[in-house]
């Protein structure tokens, strides 16, 4: 695909999810390195060039602090953003739970209600365009072997 089809699709975004895209795009949350990460794992989306590593401090059971890094297109970066600003601080457990959900939602699981997930919700609008479902659940499938990692699961 073009980089004019990209632009395309995320034109065709409802306006306010755009907008909560493009401030997590243009000022990414939790970007950058941990001193001392528990885990860091890379995951990468040929499809589209997207890249994102996820570094993990895992202490008591509890996701304490959380980074990325990546490049690629705006709804995966956006999408690695937001999910870092949804499971910091939160325990190993409701993490998982947001990971289950949110890659739920994206493949198009209809008992889970978006608006429980916050302004995740916004990255709903993506379920429009099949092949961009993977850059927005990149980050996400990242940070779950990044937690396997953490928790000596691999
Ligand atoms: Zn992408």
């Amino acid at each position: 695909m073009t980089s004019e089809e990209y632009r395309r699709q995320e034109a065709e975004l409802d306006d306010l999810y755009r907008e909560i895209i493009i401030d997590h795009y243009r000022h990414p949350r939790h970007k950058g390195h941990l001193p001392a990460p528990s885990a860091c794992h890379e995951g990468v989306n040929p499809l589209c060039g997207d890249e994102v590593t996820v570094e993990v401090g895992v202490e008591d059971g509890k996701l304490g602090e959380i980074a990325f890094t990546g490049s690629g297109c705006s709804i995966s970066q956006s999408s690695a953003s937001m999910m870092t600003e949804a499971v910091a601080g939160k325990s190993i457990d409701e993490a998982r739970r947001l990971i289950t959900n949110f890659t739920g939602l994206m493949r198009g699981d209809e008992s889970i209600d978006p608006e429980s997930l916050g302004d995740l919700e916004a990255l709903a609008g993506v379920r429009k365009f099949p092949v961009r479902i993977k850059c927005a659940t990149l980050a996400w499938h990242t940070l779950g072997e990044a937690l396997d990692e953490a928790s000596g699961q691999v």
